[in-house]
C-alpha cells in the first residue's frame, strides 16, 4: 500500500503545542462570555425634551428668538414684514448672551436678483457677535468660495453648495462650541462649528481660526464665555423667519469607581480582562494557522497519492500489430 512520506513526517513539538493552544483558546473564548464592561460612572438620566411637530420647529427646551410676531429678543431696528424679519439700519443683536449652542435659522435671499457676488443677498449670522456664518445668495452666483453661503467668512468654504433658488427658504442648523481662554489670554480651546444647510452637512466640526475679519487675518481675542448672536445688515433685503436656540449641555454624571469588568458576578480589573481577551485573540490566530497547515498537508498527501497511481511514462515505441 502506498503511503506518502508526507504523512509519515511527525508533527513537530511546536505544531503539537499549537494544537494544544488551539484547544485552550476555546476555553478562553468561552470564558469571555458573560463578561460585561462597566464604566464606573453613574450617569444622570437625560432630560426629556419634546421635539417640535417638525424637526424645524422649536423643541420644548428651546428659546424662540423670532417666531414672526415680534423682535422682543433683539436689539436693533429691523422690521417685520409678513412675519419675516428684514434688515434695517444696521445689525440686530440678541439681548441675551450664549455660549455653546444649537441654533436654527431660516432665511431667504431676495426673489428679485439684484447685484452679484458679495452684493447679492448678503447677510450673516455672527456667533458670539464675531464669528460669521455667511448668508449669501449663492445660487448660481460666483464669488470667492470662502465667502459663499455657509462659509465661515474668509476662513473656509462649505463642503458643498446646498443653496436653494432665490426666494425659496433655506435652513441653517448650526452647532457651535465657544472658545475657551486661559488666564493669560491664550486660547485654551478654539471654537468649533458644524453647519447643516437644508439638511446637508456643509461644515463638520470646523475649528475656527478666530473672529471673522474683512481686512485682516482671523484672530482670537479674549471675550466673555457668553455673547449675543447678531444678524448682519449688508444692505440687501434678506428675509429671516423661525429662529430658535438651545444651549448645549453635556451629559452629567459622577465617577463612583474605576472602570471594571463584571464576570460571573465578580468585579475584575479591566486590564486583566483585556489581557485575557488579547490572549484569546492570539490563540484564535494560532488555531487558524494550525488548520491552514493541516489543510496544506492533506492537499500535499492527496497530490502525492494521485501521482503514484498514474500509469508509468515510457519512451518505447509501440509494437507494430
Ligand atoms: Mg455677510
Amino acid at each position: 500500500m502506498f503511503c506518502p512520506a508526507v504523512l509519515l513526517k511527525p508533527l513537530s513539538e511546536t505544531f503539537v503545542r499549537s494544537i494544544l493552544f488551539a484547544g485552550l483558546s476555546l476555553l478562553i473564548v468561552s470564558s469571555a462570555v458573560g463578561q460585561e464592561y462597566k464604566t464606573g460612572i453613574e450617569w444622570d438620566e437625560p432630560r426629556v425634551v419634546t421635539p417640535g411637530a417638525a424637526n424645524s420647529e422649536a423643541p420644548s427646551d428651546a428659546l424662540v428668538l423670532f417666531d414672526g410676531s415680534n423682535l422682543d429678543e433683539w436689539n436693533g431696528n429691523w422690521k417685520i414684514e409678513d412675519g419675516h424679519a428684514i434688515p434695517n439700519q444696521g445689525s440686530m443683536r440678541t439681548k441675551r448672551s450664549f455660549g455653546d449652542i444649537q441654533l436654527h435659522v431660516e432665511w431667504s435671499a431676495p426673489t428679485e436678483i439684484r447685484g452679484k457676488g458679495q452684493g447679492r443677498g448678503n447677510s450673516g449670522i455672527y456667533l458670539m457677535d464675531r464669528y460669521e456664518v455667511q448668508v449669501l445668495d449663492s445660487f448660481e452666483n460666483a464669488t470667492y468660495f470662502d465667502g459663499q453661503a455657509a462659509s465661515i467668512y474668509k476662513q473656509t468654504p462649505p463642503m458643498v453648495n446646498a443653496m436653494r433658488k432665490p426666494g425659496e427658504w433655506n435652513t441653517y442648523d448650526i452647532f457651535f462650541t465657544a472658545p475657551k481662554f486661559d488666564v493669560n489670554g491664550g486660547v485654551k480651546q478654539p471654537a468649533y462649528v458644524t453647519v447643516v444647510h437644508n439638511g446637508i452637512l456643509v461644515l463638520n466640526h470646523y475649528q475656527l481660526r478666530g473672529a471673522t475679519s474683512f481686512v485682516g487675518p482671523a484672530e482670537y481675542s479674549v471675550h466673555d464665555p457668553q455673547a449675543p448672536i447678531s444678524l448682519q445688515d449688508h444692505g440687501n433685503p434678506v428675509r429671516f423667519r423661525n429662529i430658535w436656540v438651545r444651549e448645549i449641555k453635556e451629559p452629567t454624571g459622577r465617577r463612583t469607581s474605576a472602570p471594571y469588568v463584571l464576570k460571573r458576578g465578580e468585579r475584575v480589573d479591566p486590564k486583566a480582562a483585556a489581557d485575557q481577551e488579547e490572549e484569546a485573540r492570539f490563540q484564535r490566530a494560532v488555531k487558524a494557522a494550525v488548520e491552514q497547515e493541516l489543510k496544506k498537508r492533506a492537499a500535499a498527501a492527496a497530490q502525492a497519492a494521485e501521482a503514484n497511481s498514474a500509469p508509468p511514462v515510457t519512451n518505447e515505441a509501440p509494437k507494430p500489430e
